[in-house]
């Protein structure tokens, strides 16, 4: 006789409950660090409420953080520190680049802006904007939430892909001062200071 569950019990698999939990208690560490940042702060505030998806409670120290959310524009020297905080942060972790400056140096398309983060960390989702709306993080939030039950947390997916070239590689401090005399060399060149 076959026996069937009754109505108030499912079946899962521990993948797809922990991914179900990560995903709706998200810890965003804010990297705020020019007027997109004002948008950040306005996107945890009582009129858009950022705690309705479980993505509100920001910390300051990374080893608390999944989820960094890079506001802003990001300068050369300011790069070793980010990717610092990036590295400190436990995995699964995952990566939201917020506003134009910081997807891909916006307007600011000069040797000392970052042109976009991802070229030295990875980025989950990009949201575009000078600045983004709230409601557009928002937005992205929730498509990082698809995303993390879609892909899964405990499979070793997200562990295999940062080993990958789209993973983070190690901040070349001599590459950067190589840029910074370049352009040196080509300002007292071509202006004669
Ligand atoms: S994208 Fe626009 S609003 Fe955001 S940091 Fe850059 S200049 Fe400011």
């Amino acid at each position: 006789m076959a026996v069937g569950l009754p109505e108030n019990v499912f079946m899962t698999t521990v993948n797809a409950a922990a991914s179900w939990c990560r995903k709706n208690s998200l810890w965003p560490m804010p990297f705020a660090t020019a007027c997109c940042g004002i948008e950040l702060m306005a996107t945890a505030s009582s009129r858009y409420d950022l705690a309705r998806f479980g993505a509100e409670v920001m910390r300051f120290s990374p080893r608390q953080c999944d989820l960094m959310i890079v506001a802003g524009r990001v300068v050369m020297k300011m790069m070793p520190v980010l990717q610092r905080i990036w590295l400190q942060m436990p995995e699964p972790k995952w990566c939201i680049s917020m506003g134009a400056c910081a997807c891909s140096g916006g307007v600011f398309d000069t040797y000392a802006v970052v042109q976009g983060v991802d070229r030295f960390m990875p980025a989950d989702m990009y949201v575009p904007g000078c600045p983004p709306r709230p409601e557009q993080l928002i937005q992205a939030i929730m498509d990082l939430q698809n995303k993390i039950q879609a892909t899964g947390t405990l499979n070793g997916t997200e562990f295999g892909l940062r080993t990958q070239p789209m993973g983070p590689t190690p901040f070349d401090r001599d590459e950067m001062w190589r840029v910074e005399d370049a352009a040196l060399q080509a300002k007292v060149g071509g202006f004669g200071v």
